[in-house]
C-alpha cells in the first residue's frame, strides 16, 4: 500500500487539517495498543458503545503517529498531527477498504454462513496455495471491522483472495459485499436456531445472501429454505445428500474415522476418501471439494490434497511453560497478517520482561523474500522481541536482517539444541506453519501436568466486560473483584486482560492476592477488601489501598502511616448499611470523621457499602433502604470531612436491578466470568469457564455388577463405563455423583454412576460412541455452572471457586 493524507482525504470524503498532506501512510490500525503504530500508519479512530478510541489520540500522537481519521479532533491535538475530519470513522474505514479492493481484479472467493466459515477459508486456502498467491481473513475477521482490515492487506502479487464475512443483525451485509467485492460465494450453512439480531429466520437468510449479490458462481448446499431466495441472475453449482436435482448429488458412509463420499455430477460419478467422520467436517469438506470441481482440478490432485486435511485450531493459547515462562502457542500458521495479530496479543499477555518469538518460514506473504524478512524485522524492532529463534531455511538466509536471532535449518535441529537454549522466565510466542510441526516444540517448553484443564476464554471475559459497561453511564468508573483467583479463574491472566481493558480499579479479598498481582506487574490500583492488621506494612510496602472498615482498623493504619511518614496514602471507607458484615455502622460515624478529621497521613479514596439482596427482588424495599442509608450516611462523612471520594455500592446483580445507585463507579464480579443470578440476563453473557478431561479407560460391565465405592451404583443391564480422571479433590462435589450430575461427552449427556472418587469419577456411555483418550466436558455451556449450582442447592460462586488449584489453567483467545 502506498498511499499520502492527500490521496485517502477524497476517497473517505474527509476534510484535511494538519502539518503536510503528503505524509506516506503504509500501515492502517483501530488498535491505541498496538505497538506496531508508527508515523506512517494512518489511525482510525472508532467510537463503540464502551470506548471511544478518539480519547487515546494524545497519547498516540506521543508515541509518534502522525495522521488521525476523526469525526473530531481533540482540543489538545490541535495542530499537533494530520486530520483527517469524517462524520463516521467506521464508515470512513469501509469507504476505503472498499476502494482499495477496487484497485484489484482477481477472483475473490466470500464465504458466510452460520458454522464453518474460519475452517472452509483455512482449508480453501490450504488446497489452492500450491498454485495461487492467496491473501486471505486472517483468524476469524470476519466483522465490520475484520473484513476491511482483512482486505486492506492486499498486495500487488496476490492472484487469489479469500474472506468470510460475519453478521449480527440486518443492513449488514451489504456493506461487507462492496468490500469484499466476491466472485465466487460459499454459503456454509445457515443454522436454524434463532438469533437475537433477526426478526425470522428468512430475514437472517435473505441477509446472508446479500453477500452474492454479485457473485458469477454461488457454491451450497441445495436446500428448500434458501432456494427461493437466490436471485436468479446468480449461476449456482449446488450439492445435497437428499436432492438429486443438485449439481452434486452425494451419498456418504462411515468406516471407523475416515468417510467415503460417491460423488454424482451428471458428468462423471467417482468417489473419494475424506479424514474425518463427524457432520461439521464432512460438511465443511464437501464445500471446499466443490470450490476444487468449480475450478476444474483433476481428480488426482483432488484426492491427494483432501486427503491431507487437518484440524483446524484458530485459536492462540496461553500456556504455562517450563522454568516459569508463559508459551503462547500459535503454532498452527505463519502468515504475515497472523504474525501481527499474534504480535499484539504478545503485548496484551506478556507475563514477563523478556519476549521471545520463535517462527518458522513465512509461506505465501504475496511479497518478495527480501522485502518480507526485512518487514517481519521491522514488526520485531516495534514489538521489542528481545530474541528471535527461526526455524527453516528462508529465514536462516535472512538471519542478518535481525539483532539477537538464532536460526535453525529444521524443527529438529531445534530440538537437538533445545537444551542450550536455555529457556525460563520469558514470554514465549511460537508461530509456525504446520509444516514445520512446531505442535513438538509447544510440547517440550509446556510445563507437564494431569489431563484435566480449566479452559478461560479471554474473548468471552471482554465480551462480558462489555455489556456491563454498557449499561453504565459513561462517568460510572468499574472496579472489577478478582478475589479469590478472579472466582477460580486465574488471577494474573485476566487481570492483565482488564488492564489491557484499562478498568479503573480491582478488589481483592486479601492482601497476599493484591501481592501476587503487584509483583507480577499489574499496575491497577488494587482494592484489599479484608485487610488484616498484620499486613498493614506489607499493604503500604506494595501500593495496595486498604478498606477500612472499623476504628480499631482505622487507628492500627493511622499509627503506621504516622511511623512511616505517609502523605495522603489512599483509604476506602466500608460502611454497613444493612449487610452487618464488615463496615461502620451509623453510630460510629461521628467518631470516624473526628478521627479522620484534618488528618494529612490519610486520604479517603472512596467510601462503599455492600449490598444484602441486589439479586433478589423480593427484598427491593430492603435494598432501597440500604440505598438511602448509604446516600445519608456518605453525605454526612463527605460534609463533615470536606472531602469529595468515589462512591461505589453495587456489585453485578445490583449493576443489573438498581442503576439509579451506580454513584461514581461499581464492583463487578461474577458477571465478568459470565454467570448472572438472572436467567434473561445469562443470555448475553458468554460462558468463560470449560472444565475438560478425557476418558481415561472404558469397560463393559453385566447386569448386577456394581461400580466404584460401596456398590452405590448396580448395572441392570449390560452398561458401558468410562472412568475420567477428575474427583473432589479437584473441586467436583461428591453430591454431583450417583446419578445426579452428568458430563458431555461427543455432544451427548453421559450420567456420573457410582460415588465420585478423590481423583477419578465413572459415568455411563452405553449409549454414546466414545474411545480412550476423548474429550470430556464437566461444565461449560453445557452443563453449565449455574445448573450444577442450582441442582445441588448452592451458588455458582461456590462451584467456581472449588475448583482447585491442581486443575492447570489454560488461557486462549478465539
Ligand atoms: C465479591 C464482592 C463484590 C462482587 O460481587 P458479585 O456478586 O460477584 O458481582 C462486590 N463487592 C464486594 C464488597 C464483594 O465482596
Amino acid at each position: 500500500m502506498s498511499f499520502t493524507i492527500e490521496n485517502i482525504a477524497p476517497i473517505v470524503n474527509a476534510k484535511w487539517s494538519g502539518q503536510t498532506d503528503s505524509m506516506p501512510i503504509d500501515h492502517i490500525s483501530i488498535d491505541s495498543r498496538s505497538m506496531q503504530n508508527g508515523p506512517t500508519t494512518l489511525f482510525f479512530a472508532l467510537s463503540g458503545a464502551n470506548n471511544d478510541a478518539h480519547s487515546y489520540i494524545e497519547e498516540l500522537i506521543k508515541k509518534g503517529v502522525r495522521n488521525f481519521v476523526v469525526t473530531h479532533i481533540p482540543k489538545k491535538a490541535q495542530d499537533k498531527a494530520n486530520f483527517l475530519q469524517v462524520e463516521n470513522t467506521l464508515d470512513a474505514l469501509q469507504q476505503f477498504a472498499a476502494y482499495y479492493r477496487g484497485l484489484f481484479d482477481f477472483p475473490v472467493i466470500g464465504i458466510t454462513g452460520s458454522n464453518g466459515k474460519t475452517i472452509v477459508k483455512e482449508w480453501l486456502n490450504f488446497l489452492l496455495s500450491p498454485d495461487y498467491h492467496i491473501i486471505r481473513s486472517p483468524k476469524s475477521y470476519n466483522s465490520q471491522v475484520g473484513v476491511p482490515l482483512s482486505v486492506i492487506s492486499i498486495n500487488e502479487k496476490h492472484n487469489l483472495g479469500i474472506f468470510e464475512a460475519g453478521i449480527s443483525t440486518i443492513n449488514e451485509m451489504a456493506k461487507l459485499e462492496n468490500i469484499i467485492k466476491p466472485t465466487l460465494g460459499i454459503l456454509t450453512n445457515i443454522g436454524s436456531a434463532h438469533d437475537e439480531g433477526f426478526s425470522s429466520l428468512v430475514e437472517k437468510i435473505k441477509e446472508k445472501l446479500k453477500l452474492f449479490s454479485h457473485v458469477k458462481v454461488l457454491i451450497y448446499n441445495k436446500n428448500p429454505s434458501v432456494d427461493p431466495f437466490i436471485n436468479s441472475n446468480i449461476q449456482t453449482f449446488s450439492w445435497s445428500f437428499t436432492d438429486k436435482s443438485a449439481d452434486v448429488f452425494i451419498t456418504e458412509k462411515t468406516i471407523a474415522e475416515n468417510t467415503f463420499l460417491q460423488l454424482q455430477t451428471g458428468k462423471t460419478d467417482f468417489e473419494i476418501e475424506i479424514p474425518f467422520s463427524d457432520d461439521a467436517s464432512v460438511e465443511n469438506t464437501i464445500q471446499c471439494l466443490m470450490v476444487l470441481l468449480h475450478l476444474e482440478y483433476d481428480l488426482k490432485t483432488i484426492r491427494e490434497r483432501i486427503a491431507l486435511l487437518y484440524p483446524v485450531e484458530m485459536r492462540l493459547k496461553v500456556k504455562n511453560g517450563i522454568h516459569n515462562s508463559t508459551l503462547i502457542d500459535d503454532s498452527y500458521s505463519s502468515d504475515f497478517q497472523s504474525l501481527k495479530i499474534a504480535l499484539d496479543f504478545l503485548e496484551s499477555q506478556k507475563h514477563h520482561k523478556k519476549k521471545t518469538l520463535i517462527l518458522s518460514d513465512i509461506f505465501q506473504s504475496g511479497l518478495s523474500n527480501d522485502e518480507l524478512y526485512s518487514r517481519v524485522s521491522q514488526l520485531v524492532v516495534s514489538n521489542k522481541i528481545n530474541r528471535i529463534i527461526g526455524v527453516g531455511e528462508t529465514i536462516s538466509e535472512f538471519k542478518n536482517q535481525f539483532s539477537h536471532c538464532i536460526t535453525f535449518k529444521n524443527t529438529d535441529d531445534f530440538i537437538t539444541a533445545f537444551d542450550s537454549l536455555s529457556f525460563g522466565n520469558e514470554t514465549i510466542l511460537i508461530k509456525g506453519a504446520r509444516a514445520f510441526e512446531f505442535e513438538k516444540i509447544v510440547a517440550l517448553l509446556e510445563e507437564k501436568t494431569h489431563e484435566t484443564v480449566l479452559e478461560i476464554n479471554l474473548n468471552a471475559i471482554s465480551h462480558n466486560l462489555n455489556f456491563y459497561k454498557s449499561k453504565l453511564k459513561p462517568t460510572t468508573k468499574l472496579m472489577v473483584m478478582v478475589k479469590a483467583f478472579g472466582y477460580g479463574n486465574g488471577g494474573f491472566e485476566i487481570a492483565k486482560l482488564l488492564s489491557h481493558h484499562k478498568v479503573d480499579y480491582l478488589g481483592v479479598a486479601f492482601a497476599d492476592e493484591g501481592i501476587a498481582l503487584k509483583t507480577a506487574g499489574i499496575e491497577l490500583p488494587i482494592m484489599v477488601l479484608n485487610p488484616e492488621t498484620t499486613s498493614f506494612a506489607a499493604i503500604i510496602q506494595h501500593h495496595l489501598e486498604p478498606e477500612i472498615y472499623s476504628l480499631k482498623g482505622l487507628k492500627a493504619f493511622l499509627k503506621i502511616a504516622e511511623q512511616k511518614q505517609l502523605h495522603h496514602y489512599p483509604i476506602h471507607i466500608k460502611i454497613d448499611t444493612g449487610m452487618h458484615r464488615l463496615g461502620f455502622e451509623a453510630e460510629t460515624i461521628a467518631d470516624l470523621t473526628a478521627t479522620l478529621k484534618e488528618n494529612k497521613f490519610v486520604h479517603v479514596k472512596s467510601i462503599l457499602s455492600h449490598m444484602a439482596t441486589s439479586d433478589d427482588t423480593e427484598h427491593v424495599d430492603f435494598a432501597n433502604a440500604q440505598i438511602n442509608l448509604f446516600e445519608k450516611l456518605s453525605s454526612q462523612l463527605m460534609q463533615e470531612l470536606h472531602i469529595k471520594p468515589i462512591l461505589h455500592l453495587l456489585n453485578t446483580s445490583g449493576i443489573s436491578n438498581y442503576p439509579q445507585a451506580q454513584y461514581d463507579m461499581v464492583r463487578l464480579g461474577i458477571g465478568l466470568y459470565g454467570v448472572s443470578n438472572d436467567a434473561e440476563e445469562t443470555k448475553h453473557l458468554e460462558n468463560v469457564g470449560t472444565l475438560k478431561s478425557v476418558i481415561s479407560q472404558t469397560r463393559t460391565i453385566q447386569a448386577g455388577e456394581s461400580v466404584g465405592y460401596g456398590r452405590r451404583f448396580c448395572a441392570v443391564k449390560e452398561t458401558k463405563i468410562a472412568t475420567i480422571p477428575i474427583g473432589y479433590a479437584d473441586g467436583i462435589s461428591r453430591h454431583w455423583g450417583n446419578g445426579l450430575g452428568y458430563v458431555m461427552i461427543k455432544n451427548k449427556k453421559a450420567m456420573i454412576v457410582g460415588s465420585i472418587c478423590m481423583d477419578m469419577l465413572m459415568v455411563d456411555i452405553t449409549e454414546i460412541d466414545c474411545n480412550e483418550g476423548n474429550e470430556v466436558i464437566i461444565f461449560g455451556k453445557e452443563p453449565s455452572v449455574s445448573l450444577i449450582a442450582e441442582k445441588l442447592e448452592t451458588i455458582p460462586y461456590e462451584i467456581l471457586t472449588s475448583i482447585s488449584q491442581r486443575v492447570k489453567r489454560v488461557f486462549y483467545r478465539e
